[in-house]
């Protein structure tokens, strides 16, 4: 078993969590579900597109999300 290299991420990479198995940060985009309509957060490997979802229920806090989103884009 070998441990890799910690490499220079960009900045905006520093907070986001990181895939479980091959340890690339994870991209976050929110969705929304097609029946409630309600929004959820993804967390997709930028390796192999398997992503986690998250529901969340406070408007507030996916409205700060989307902002954050936005500074990043
Ligand atoms: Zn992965």
């Amino acid at each position: 078993m070998t441990i890799q290299c910690k490499r220079e991420e960009p900045a905006a990479y520093s907070n986001t969590p990181r895939c479980l198995i091959c340890t690339q940060p994870l991209l976050v985009r929110i969705v929304r579900g097609r029946r409630s309509g309600k929004p959820f957060v993804m967390l997709i490997c930028s390796q192999d597109a398997r992503h986690f979802r998250a529901f969340i229920n406070d408007r507030d806090y996916v409205a700060q999300v989307l902002e954050r989103l936005e500074d990043r884009a």
